[in-house]
Formats: C-alpha cells, sequence, structure tokens
C-alpha cells in the first residue's frame, strides 16, 4: 500500500504489532532513509515501548522492554554473515522477542525462512512510500 507522510507508515507499524507474538521476526527492506526506523517505531509504539526509537546503525541491536520485548537490529555496518554469529547476534532472533531487522540482505543465511517480510521503497512525491508486506516461509497471514 502507499503512504504519504512518515506517520502513515507509523501507524501501519502500530497496526502489525498487534498482530505479532513472541518469537516473531520481521525484516525490513528498503534503501537509506526509505523509512524502515519509521516503521519499526511504529511497531515499538505498539508494542508499548514508550522511550525513542532510533536507527541503531552505530549499534547493531537495541533491546527495548515491552509488552513483548523488541530486538531492534540495524545490519548496515555489518560486514557479511560470519560476522553476525560471531558477534553473538543470533542469540537476539526470535526466543521470547520480536525481532525487527533493518538490512537483512547484510547477512544472508542468518534470518529465518519464517519470517514477515516487509519492503519499503520510494514513491514518485518526495514522502510517498510504497510498503510491501508478505509473509515468508509459513508465516501466518496478517492483516493490513
Ligand atoms: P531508514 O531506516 O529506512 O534508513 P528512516 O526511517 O530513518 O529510514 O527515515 C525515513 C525518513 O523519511 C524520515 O526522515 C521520515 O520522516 C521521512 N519520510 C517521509 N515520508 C515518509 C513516509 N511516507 N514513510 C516513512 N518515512 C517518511
Ligand atoms: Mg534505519
Amino acid at each position: 500500500m502507499n503512504t504519504v507522510n512518515a506517520g502513515e507508515t507509523e501507524r501501519i507499524g502500530m497496526h502489525i504489532a498487534a498482530q505479532l507474538r513472541a518469537g516473531d521476526v520481521l525484516l525490513l527492506s528498503g534503501d537509506l532513509g526509505a523509512g524502515k526506523t519509521v516503521f519499526a517505531r511504529g511497531v515499538a509504539r505498539g508494542l508499548g515501548v514508550s522511550g525513542p526509537v532510533a536507527s541503531p546503525t552505530f549499534v547493531l541491536l537495541h533491546c527495548h522492554a515491552g509488552l513483548i520485548p523488541l530486538h531492534h537490529f540495524d545490519l548496515y555496518r555489518l560486514s557479511g554473515t560470519d560476522a553476525f554469529y560471531e558477534a553473538g547476534l543470533s542469540d537476539y532472533l526470535g526466543g521470547d522477542a520480536v525481532s525487527l531487522v533493518e538490512w537483512p540482505e547484510r547477512c544472508p543465511g542468518a534470518m529465518p525462512e519464517c519470517c514477515l517480510e516487509i519492503r519499503i521503497r520510494y514513491g514518485p512525491e518526495d514522502d510517498e512510500r510504497r510498503i510491501e508486506i508478505r509473509p515468508r516461509g509459513g508465516f501466518r497471514e496478517v492483516r493490513i
């Protein structure tokens, strides 16, 4: 679907959050500035996370307490799949948390097959974005 401002993208994230369960993994793909972190913030708000939700670009992973714990990854600076395992990040995927992964394509092979794929693309207007949401590998359908 299309959104015409950041607030709409955030609201879609909140709407999805209401349908999430512990262990769910969401992969967020899209160019720099597309709105992955905006979407992640919406999911966080929907899960009752009250603090700031920024792109953890320099940190790789932020863990937030919420109704369900939220693990927010940003793998932009990761060199590859080996680095993901060496940093111990795989311990934070799934489990009792909801995991949101920005730049999952940085470590092909380390992401679970069963996941919700979110793709955000720039639209023709400045603030317009196209958001596609697809369950992969047996992930249940979600309402949008
Ligand atoms: P990413 O994490 O994908 O690199 P961010 O979420 O950090 O991108 O930034 C997206 C930027 O684009 C923000 O400054 C946001 O305000 C702006 N923006 C404008 N329109 C939209 C939209 N429709 N959806 C999401 N973000 C938007
Ligand atoms: Mg980001």
